[in-house]
């Protein structure tokens, strides 16, 4: 049930216990599950990128742990991030605990689809609801010029056994640059409408030192996205939305019918501005608490479950008292150097 930005229960009751200083409530949670990742996708890793060393990552049952006291406390979505989530060993365990939380109406990952052939099956006989996939070219040349070191086909055989296994959703995010990939909008269109999937096109945030890629000549805004794309299509924004802060657009046939499943959506940080409405917080994988993309304010989460390895209160009161230091927003500006040096691998996005 919802009022106005705020949604409560019958008896009007916020719906969680996670509530800031500015009365947003948090329901949503990502958890990045590790900074590493069989690609090198140019606006997100730098070449020769350093990763945190392996002991100071949370154990897998950590991280359970934390998604679980998140859950109790009213979270009702988890998404599973990174890095590369399937690159983990033994990954499928947390979403298999997870999986099982009463509380938990939304289990999703977003994966670079390369192990996703093998791992699809079992991800949804685990309670995964929805995945989201990165593909940001259906060029194979293209693709490995942008992730650096990959081959299109394994994404693509990926892509296939999720469409086959049968999630709820299957939306396929796209980082939309200029110079790079800006010309394929419409066959991503395409490709996307003809297996009955989403897709979001995102505008690059200035996250981490990327080297010699320069974010100001590649930025390309959802709204010219959207123009574009209207010269083709007849698009109509919707009010629907997955949690996230995705704007969408249905396609709409001459007689105002829907014409297909697929909804075109825009992530758009730098033309449209989303903190108002922020639901949502991150778990980096060495287990600190980001409130906010865009800012350093955090929490140390593994030093908490570490100092009480058995008191999920104390973890609890950590999480609830965390909602004091969430800020109001982020500050992003594309001309100057990024004031996060946090790549978006080691932020889980
Ligand atoms: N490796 C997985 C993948 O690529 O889907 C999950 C982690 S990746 C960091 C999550 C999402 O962040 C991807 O959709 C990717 O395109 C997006 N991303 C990474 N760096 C970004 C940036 N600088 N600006 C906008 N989106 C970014
Ligand atoms: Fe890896 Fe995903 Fe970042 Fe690409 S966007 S480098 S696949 S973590």
């Amino acid at each position: 049930m919802s009022q106005g930005s705020t949604t409560v229960t019958e008896d009007n009751k916020p719906v969680t216990k996670l509530v800031d200083r500015f009365g947003r409530q948090v329901t949503y949670v990502r958890l990045s599950v590790t900074d590493r990742c069989d690609l090198r996708c140019v606006y997100c890793m730098s070449e020769d990128m350093k990763f945190v060393p392996r002991e100071q990552l949370l154990t897998l049952e950590e991280m359970s742990r934390i998604g679980t006291a998140f859950v109790d406390l009213g979270v009702n979505k988890i998404r599973i991030s990174g890095g590369e989530p399937l690159t983990r060993r033994n990954i499928l365990s947390v979403f298999e605990t997870l999986g099982k939380l009463d509380g938990l109406t939304d289990l999703t990952l977003t994966t670079n689809a390369t192990l996703l052939e093998k791992y699809a099956q079992p991800l949804r006989d685990a309670g995964v609801t929805r995945i989201n996939i990165s593909l940001d070219t259906i060029q194979p040349e293209r693709f490995t010029k942008i992730t650096r070191i990959g081959k299109l086909e394994k994404t693509m055989a990926g892509i296939d056994k999720a469409l086959e296994v049968g999630f709820d959703n299957i939306k396929i995010n796209t980082v939309v640059m200029k110079n790079f990939n800006h010309d394929e909008i419409i066959d991503l269109v395409e490709f996307i409408r003809d297996r009955g999937m989403d897709i979001s096109f995102i505008e690059e945030m200035p996250l981490g030192d990327m080297g010699d890629h320069d974010r100001a000549l590649s930025y390309c805004s959802s709204d010219d996205i959207l123009s574009e794309l209207r010269e083709k299509y007849n698009l109509v924004g919707t009010d629907e939305s997955t949690g996230g802060p995705a704007k969408y657009f249905r396609f709409i046939d001459s007689n105002g019918d829907r014409e297909s499943e697929s909804r075109i959506g825009f992530i758009s940080p730098h033309s449209h501005n989303f903190c108002d409405t922020c639901n949502r917080v991150r778990v980096t994988a060495e287990g600190m608490l980001l409130l906010c993309l865009g800012q350093e304010h955090s929490m140390d989460l593994r030093q908490i479950v570490r100092a009480h390895p058995t008191d999920d209160e104390a973890l609890r009161n950590a999480l609830i008292e965390s909602m004091q230091i969430k800020p109001k927003g982020h500050d992003f500006n594309l001309n100057e150097q990024p004031i996060i040096m946090r790549h978006m691998s080691a932020t889980g996005g």
